[in-house]
């Protein structure tokens, strides 16, 4: 079975959040089942493209509105990702370095898309799934069926994967000319609320979608800003299949990112050794408790919570507990926490920035991983904090609810609190500090922690699964 998978992000080519590692995953551990499972994306011009050798095993011209836009199709030489990479060049619109917030973002993924329609309809490729993640990929499933562009291609079976609902990509229909000529009876499943909006086409039109977990699906009918009604009456296509995690790439006993790497077996002296580093490096006492947040500085990550949150917790257990922030993105929360790291320099240290090495030492070296998070789709961080034998502490959401059990239920190993609130930060908090002083228990936690199987085998075969049920006979 010969499947596309079509991102705006790659792991390690191009990644900002959780859908560039789940791209960079799921289609290796799909290879290794069986499958043919490839990754398509927008050219970039970062690291991994300029230290690695590409063909170009395409060139063609594609119509954006009256604009000719010549591409080309570079193809990673040595599959050394475990798949085959496939990158769409467009000089001046996709050969830039950031992947996203350039003002001509619309026109550069309608662009993506068109010429990977293109690409496979010229090339007289046929795949037998076309799998779209996100927004960035969402006009593929209308354009297969209602473009007289490519007839060839309407039967070609399209899942889409809802990594975030609450982007939706939406233009103005002054733009629809940006596409290529299309039944214009069927313009009504590119509209909503007015406009042109790709995660509500790619739902609409698509064989089956997918959200990244079951409560994530569930909430996207309450709440997916203003797609609520679509996803109400689309539900009977709609599945939630979890994430899972590269345990090659997160993988406490190889890990080259991390100070000491450390089994199951020595799990108390490899994650103290990973502790200390962090701790010296940050100015933090490593005897104290370590909570650290990673993410994107966000409202939907709760992190304009943060800041109130550890003042709050550091002002009722003074030189008891150690905060530790990576991330970025709202100005406002990270002067907010900049600020915070003035007053108490040595109770919290905050990194503003992107760093995946020190995402990864951080994940090995805490006692806790904190996540307030209004939304979390799936949720990757408590995956790998779990993996580090680091105890998530999340907000009961999405992903978040269908992975972490709380420690005082049966089987539990995370703490789990409900409100979106500073209080209900600060009481689990609360909870951990005196989960940590109860070492021979949090040790024990920790040994389950470290069990658990979040691996890509288990997610990767609910696609195939799904992929087969609209294919049975390949
Ligand atoms: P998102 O909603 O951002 O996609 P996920 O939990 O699905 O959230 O995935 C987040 C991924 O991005 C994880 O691999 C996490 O380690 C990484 N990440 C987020 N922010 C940073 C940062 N500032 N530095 C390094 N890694 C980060």
């Amino acid at each position: 079975m010969k499947v596309f998978h079509l991102s705006a992000e790659c792991y390690p080519v191009a990644k900002v959040g959780g859908l560039a590692d789940v791209v960079g995953a799921l289609p290796k551990y799909q290879n290794m089942a069986g499958l043919q499972a490839a990754v398509v994306m927008p050219y970039y011009n970062r690291k991994f493209v300029q230290e690695n050798v590409f063909d170009i095993v395409f060139q063609g011209a594609t119509l954006l509105g009256t604009r000719r836009l010549y591409f080309e199709i570079l193809k990673e030489q040595t599959d050394k990702l475990g798949f085959e990479l496939y990158l769409v060049k467009i000089p001046g619109l996709l050969d830039r370095e950031e992947i996203y917030s350039y003002p001509d973002e619309t026109e550069q993924f309608i662009a993506f898309q068109l010429a990977f329609l293109d690409w496979i309809s010229y090339s007289q490729q046929s795949p037998d799934i076309i799998h779209c993640h996100d927004h960035h990929s969402g006009l593929v499933p209308f354009l297969l069926q209602h473009s007289k562009l490519y007839t060839r291609l309407a039967n070609i079976t399209t899942i889409f994967t809802i990594h975030n609902g609450q982007y939706h990509g939406a233009f103005g229909w002054d733009k629809l000319s940006y596409l290529p000529e299309i039944d214009l009876t069927k313009t009504g499943l590119l509209d909503w609320a007015g406009g042109i909006n790709p995660l509500a086409t790619a739902v609409k039109c698509c064989w089956r979608y997918t959200a990244v977990s079951p409560t994530y699906l569930r909430e996207l009918s309450i709440s997916s800003n203003g797609l609520e009604y679509l996803f109400y009456i689309e539900r009977a296509k709609g599945s939630g299949i979890i994430n899972g995690i590269d345990t090659e790439v997160w993988n406490p006993e190889k890990d080259p990112m991390i100070t000491s790497k450390f089994s199951i077996k020595q799990i108390t002296k490899g994650k103290q050794a990973n502790k200390e580093a962090l701790c010296t490096r940050f100015s933090l006492a490593p005897e104290l408790p370590l909570i650290s947040f990673i993410g994107r500085l966000v409202v939907e990550k709760g992190a304009d919570l943060l800041a109130a949150a550890m003042e709050q917790s550091i002002n009722e257990h003074p030189g008891k507990v150690n905060f530790l922030i990576l991330g970025a993105g709202d100005k406002e929360t990270e002067i907010e926490l900049l600020q915070l790291k003035a007053y108490y320099p040595e109770q919290c240290n905050v990194v503003i920035g992107y760093d995946e090495a020190l995402a990864h030492l951080i994940y090995a070296g805490s006692d806790f991983l904190l996540m307030p998070s209004r939304v979390e789709p799936c949720g990757l961080n408590q995956l790998y904090a779990l993996r580090y034998g680091t105890m998530p502490l999340v907000r009961s959401t999405g992903g978040l609810k269908d992975t972490v059990i709380d420690f005082g239920d049966e089987g539990g190993y995370g703490i789990r609190y409900d409100n979106t609130s500073v209080e209900d930060i600060c009481e689990a908090v609360n909870r951990a500090l005196v989960l940590f002083d109860n070492t021979k228990q949090l040790q024990a936690l920790r040994k389950i922690m470290m069990t658990l199987d979040f691996s890509w085998d288990r997610s990767a075969a609910e696609y195939n699964d799904l992929y087969k049920s609209l294919n049975p006979i390949i």
